[in-house]
């Protein structure tokens, strides 16, 4: 199913470990609205960074699936409010994020992790603190910005 021209619901509930494990990544039609608000928001990215295909690594997670990837229990992810990407046909995660950063996108959480960008959005736009972090690794604290 569709989410937007070039998102579908399938690649935004994707989960390799779910997929392994078995675990149950099903979202709830609260998510599933959700995630129709982050694919038009990454539509908006696509077409900023010259409609270079997004390839999302992670979109929605389970409580179960999020746990057993090691993800934050209060993550966008859970609610179908968050994206991991990344978009070759641009550049490195490093130069998408920047450019996201310093474009007028609007988004809650913008952060360059190790490999990917992800960016999340809060149930209220009007609460979006465009708040731009760097992680370095899974065990490095947030740095303030995006960092080369
Ligand atoms: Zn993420």
């Amino acid at each position: 199913m569709n989410l937007t021209l070039h998102l579908t619901l399938e690649e935004m509930t994707y989960s390799e470990v779910a997929a392994r494990l078995g675990l149950d990544n099903t979202p709830s039609p609260t998510v599933v609205a959700n995630l129709g608000v982050v694919a038009a928001c990454m539509e908006t990215i696509r077409t900023f960074v010259g409609a270079n295909p997004i390839v999302v690594h992670s979109g929605y997670r389970s409580a179960e699936v999020n746990h057993a990837v090691g993800g934050v229990e209060t993550s966008a992810h859970c609610r179908g409010l968050a994206c991991d990407f990344v978009c070759p046909g641009f550049g490195t995660p490093l130069e998408v994020a920047l450019a996201i950063s310093q474009s007028d996108i609007d988004y809650d959480q913008l952060i360059l992790e190790y490999g990917w960008v992800h960016v999340g959005l809060a149930q209220n736009r009007s609460s979006f603190r465009r708040e731009a972090l760097t992680k370095r690794s899974p065990a490095s604290a947030y740095e303030l910005g995006i960092n080369a």
